[in-house]
């Protein structure tokens, strides 16, 4: 269904966004990977899901937080691929503290990646999209950009922000067929969701899986994780001719966290 699209996802060298790259790379949208690691993992990995899916992939390992570093690698797929069809802003990071304790650079680097990053790399991206009449941005913001939890001040703001965002970017592209929408997921199982597992097991003397049916029983009335393939099945759909006339979700999905 996609063949012939180009998809960048940021921080898809782990986690979320490594399920989305593979579900979009399965529907046959090259791939732009992008995130942190083992430079030597990262190749294999990219170049595995190129020969798993038959797809063209490429790698850029700009720092999320830096918007000259963002610039190159949107020139990189403009160079490699002629640009970006399907965007996929997804990298993240979290801190928990106390507002009083909160770290400030902390504070400066989660607003930075897991907010400031998607204006620059949606405003790079939607000339080329307007241009071909055609394009997804994809937000992965939260549901942490629906309600709060207590010791996530800069997670919460970044993500209702990016919420926020997600509406005007739909907004601003309403008369083209280029569409803008959010995904909030609940407790994913990546590397982002153990350290708070690991945390709490340390924190409350449990063991890893008690650390984890204690975390989901808190939020998540499902009591289940949700998965980064049923996210990438989420957004295929925005990007599927079906889904031509979402604009401006912020589609949650949740496990129940938010119906409560
Ligand atoms: P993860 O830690 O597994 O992956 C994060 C990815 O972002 C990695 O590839 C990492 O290298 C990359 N990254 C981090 N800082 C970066 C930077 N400065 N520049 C470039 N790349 C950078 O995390 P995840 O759980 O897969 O999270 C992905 C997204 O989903 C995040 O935006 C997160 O807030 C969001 N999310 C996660 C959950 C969850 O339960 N895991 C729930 C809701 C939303």
């Amino acid at each position: 269904m996609l063949s012939g699209k180009t998809a960048l996802v940021t921080g898809s060298t782990s986690g979320i966004g490594l399920g989305i790259a593979r579900t979009l790379a399965q529907q046959g949208a090259n791939i732009v990977f992008n995130g942190f690691g083992d430079a030597q993992q990262i190749e294999k990995l990219y170049r595995e899901v190129g020969q798993e899916f038959g797809v063209q992939t490429a790698y850029h390992n700009a720092d999320m937080s830096k918007p000259s570093e963002i610039e190159a690698m949107m020139k990189f797929a403009e160079d490699k691929f002629g640009g970006v069809d399907i965007l996929v802003n997804n990298a993240g990071i979290q801190h928990v503290s106390n507002i009083e304790d909160f770290p400030i650079e902390k504070w400066d680097a989660i607003i930075a990646i897991n907010l400031t990053s998607a204006f620059h790399t949606t405003r790079l991206a939607l000339p080329g999209m307007k241009q071909k009449n055609w394009g997804r941005i994809i937000n992965l913001a939260s549901v942490h950009g629906l309600v709060g939890s207590a010791q996530k001040s800069a997670y919460v703001a970044s993500k209702h922000g990016l919420v926020g965002f997600t509406k005007v970017t739909a907004l601003e592209t309403a008369h083209t067929g280029v569409t803008c929408n959010a995904i909030c997921p609940g407790w994913v199982l990546t590397p982002l969701v153990q350290k708070q597992v690991d945390d709490r097991a340390a924190r409350d003397g449990l063991s890893n899986d008690a650390a984890k049916k204690a975390l989901l029983a808190e939020k998540q009335p499902s009591g289940e994780f949700v998965t980064p393939e049923e996210l990438g099945a989420l957004a295929v759909f925005f990007c599927s001719p079906a889904g031509a006339q979402v604009r401006g979700v912020a589609w949650n999905m949740d496990g129940g966290w938010v119906a409560q």
